[in-house]
């Protein structure tokens, strides 16, 4: 049976399949607006969230959500505040979780004893904050 929803969105009806509770249009729509943002940030490296939002006419919101899913990444150091670790409050680049809570969950999640790697992926640093780059990710 298949899983109809209102979209969170524009409240049209759809089969949901997974991920956010939104329809192809506007899922589609989203797609359009990070194909821009990512673009905007390849012109303009380092554009702050603001910046981008401000200029591409996109909410911060939206830009928020593309982090919050690990596609685009804050650089710059710690203590932006624009992203939060939906655990603990601090402050992260991407994604949803800071890396010692995303590690706690990950080590909860296999209750099993397996080494944990380490990061080569250093963050870079420099750059005002809140300034993002484009995570090169296969979706
Ligand atoms: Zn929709
Ligand atoms: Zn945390």
């Amino acid at each position: 049976m298949p899983d109809v929803r209102n979209c969170k969105r524009c409240n049209k009806i759809f089969n949901y399949l997974s991920g956010p509770p939104i329809c192809l249009d506007c899922k589609q729509q989203d797609e359009d607006k990070f194909k821009i943002v990512k673009e905007y940030l390849y012109e303009n490296p380092k554009a702050s969230v603001y910046e981008v939002s401000k200029e591409l006419e996109i909410s911060v919101q939206l830009i928020k959500s593309f982090l919050k899913e690990g596609r685009l990444e804050i650089i710059g150091e710690d203590g932006n505040m624009f992203l939060e670790c939906e655990r603990c409050g601090k402050s992260i680049s991407t994604g949803r979780y800071c890396e010692s809570c995303a590690r706690e969950i990950t080590d909860d999640i296999r209750s099993v004893a397996g080494k944990i790697k380490g990061n080569p992926n250093e963050p870079a640093s420099g750059g005002k904050s809140g300034a993002m780059r484009y995570l090169h990710k296969k979706w």
